[in-house]
């Protein structure tokens, strides 16, 4: 091929060759690789740095470009906006979150991997501990849900778990009632877990109207800062939840 043995790739293109043909199609083909190289050769540009970017090769730099490029896209999570809201308080997201992920040891799970326990919902003491019964359908819990929403909800009050999800996933327009839905739910839910898990660990249960007003304090208390920060769009949910106390 009249290339020397210790060539490299770049030895060979910018040496001046005759161009062949060759009987062996291993030959000729390398032949025709070298031949195209050649060919879309510029030898009076300078090379340059390019960065790859989903549109192509571009002059500048971009991290969130970069950034999209080096991670595993996935599709975005229809809920998470519902759970991981602005003003939200962090220790109630995180419970709803695990609950939404079913992630809590509630003891449909606890039973999978430890057949021997005890599965009855202690709140309750008549029916199997799962998420869904444990917030919602408990008469215990189901309760507190219903005497914290209803009045927001009105028709469309539901305690079944998916339909809750969407309420607070599909836009509610009024920003001030869907902040109300998303944070009482998370209120409740987190009221219900750590008073599930008090009467767990040998406490007793308290009793309804206790722990219905300690959520109603919760859900007034961060409404109250909301008006007292001002925060944009917040303007008069206290007065909004307060009319919904029915
Ligand atoms: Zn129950």
């Amino acid at each position: 091929m009249g290339i020397r043995n210790d060539a490299t790739v770049e030895d060979a293109i910018l040496e001046s060759r005759r161009r062949r043909r060759h009987h062996t199609p291993l030959l000729m083909s390398i032949e025709n690789e070298l031949n195209a190289l050649t060919d879309s050769l510029n030898v009076e540009e300078l090379d340059i740095s390019l960065w790859k970017r989903e549109s192509g090769f571009k002059h500048l730099f971009s991290t969130q470009e970069t950034w999209k490029l080096l991670r595993e896209q996935k599709d975005k999570c229809r809920w998470s906006r519902g759970v991981w809201f602005s003003q939200a308080t962090p220790k109630f997201a995180f419970i709803m979150w695990l609950a939404t992920l079913n992630r809590l040891s509630t003891m449909d799970r606890i039973s999978s991997w430890n057949p021997g326990a005890d599965s009855t919902c202690v709140l309750c003491k008549s029916a199997s501990e799962s998420r869904d019964h444990l917030f919602f359908e408990c008469s215990y819990s189901s309760q507190i849900w219903e005497h914290t929403i209803r009045g927001v909800l009105r028709s469309s009050y539901t305690n079944r778990w998916s339909s809750i999800m969407l309420l607070i996933t599909d836009g509610i327009r009024d920003k001030r009632k869907l902040f109300c839905i998303r944070y009482a739910l998370q209120a409740v839910v987190y009221a219900v877990w750590r008073e599930r898990n008090k009467v767990k660990h040998g406490d007793q249960l308290m009793s309804l109207s206790v722990l219905k007003k300690l959520v109603d304090k919760d859900i007034l208390n961060k409404l109250s800062l909301l008006q007292t920060k001002r925060i944009g769009g917040m303007e008069g949910a206290l007065q909004f939840w307060f009319a919904t106390r029915v």
